[in-house]
């Protein structure tokens, strides 16, 4: 590879032949925007620490729903929040649920756009965790897989086109596969947010579900960030349990595991890039310090280089409308 013969940037001289030979590409049907029902009408929280994200209540969320397939994107992940939490989290699994509501609503107002479930306990129980605590100060497994399983069936009956289970309990995903198998939604998929690791970049979102533990922290069930072989051993054992498709969270700080996982199985690989991602960059360049759009697109593009075939992200309504 010797200059002068071979010069590099002859590829790079023109905006044309850098998009022909572009190894990496966005499109809007990458993008998987997250959103966060709350119960009432005509309710909007704006979340401090993610700009231009809000706690919605149906009404609301369904205009916003249409918006978004509008831009071409094809699915969001659905969050919610209970009226009352309790000690079992059992508004999530009831029929006059948030969440269920917004399945209802969602699929007669926007039936093109695929719905995928947020199935975890944390946001509707007392204690804050992802499943039920124990006399002990720990948090159980085994029964709280049961819980997930029930929510589970409970979104795919409103209408949930995919559940994706972000508790990390062990043995949750085979738990819901035959909970859904039993009340006959075989066809349901499952996204499992297989390698979650105890990250401190899901600060914000604690303020958007108000899911912080109301005891110890989650670094007993989800991934320690020092880890990178044990992610793929995580992914390939829900896989085996069923799993459709496999996350990572959160995105950029985890690029290799990405990588190592989109190599290790062959099933889609989703990436979410969480709200300390998006804050950080939000916040550089409300001081003026980043090129918003520039850097979350750069952001996205990285994470897509490194193995993701969708990415469930806070930017991706605005980086639609620029695609
Ligand atoms: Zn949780």
């Amino acid at each position: 590879m010797s200059f002068p013969i071979h010069r590099s940037r002859r590829l790079r001289r023109h905006p044309g032949i850098r998009r022909l030979v572009a190894e990496t590409r966005l499109h809007p049907a990458d993008l998987i925007q997250p959103l966060f029902v709350c119960p009432g009408t005509k309710v909007q929280h704006d979340i401090a620490a993610m700009p231009s994200v809000a706690q919605m209540s149906v009404d609301l969320l369904v205009e916003e729903a249409k918006r978004l397939g509008d831009l071409g994107i094809s699915a969001v992940l659905l969050f919610g929040t209970p009226q009352k939490k309790d000690d079992t989290g059992s508004e999530a699994w009831s029929d006059s649920g948030a969440v269920q509501h917004a399945l209802r609503a969602l699929k007669k107002e926007c039936p093109s756009l695929y719905l995928i479930t947020d199935v975890c306990l944390c946001a509707y129980t007392n204690c804050g965790h992802c499943g039920l605590p124990s006399d002990h100060g720990t948090v159980l497994n085994d029964t709280s897989i049961e819980l997930l399983g029930q929510i589970a069936a409970s979104h795919a009956k409103h209408g949930a086109d995919m559940v994706a289970p972000s508790d990390m309990m062990d043995g949750r995903v085979a738990a819901i596969r035959r909970a859904l198998d039993n009340a006959k939604f075989q066809y349901t998929p499952i996204m499992s947010y297989a390698a979650k690791y105890a990250s401190a970049f899901y600060g914000p979102f604690r303020e958007a579900q108000d899911s912080t533990p109301q005891f110890g922290d989650r670094k007993t069930y989800q991934m320690d960030p020092a880890n990178r072989r044990e992610a793929v051993r995580e992914v390939l054992q829900d896989i085996d349990e069923g799993a459709d498709m496999v996350m990572v969270k959160p995105a950029m700080p985890y690029l290799d595991v990405l990588s190592d996982i989109r190599a290790a199985v062959d099933v889609p690989v989703a990436a979410y890039q969480v709200s300390g991602e998006y804050a950080m960059i939000k916040a550089a360049a409300q001081n003026g310090w980043l090129d918003e759009r520039a850097a979350a697109f750069e952001s996205l593009l990285s994470i897509k280089r490194a193995g993701a075939d969708n990415i469930i992200t806070y930017f991706a309504k605005d980086i639609a409308a620029q695609l």
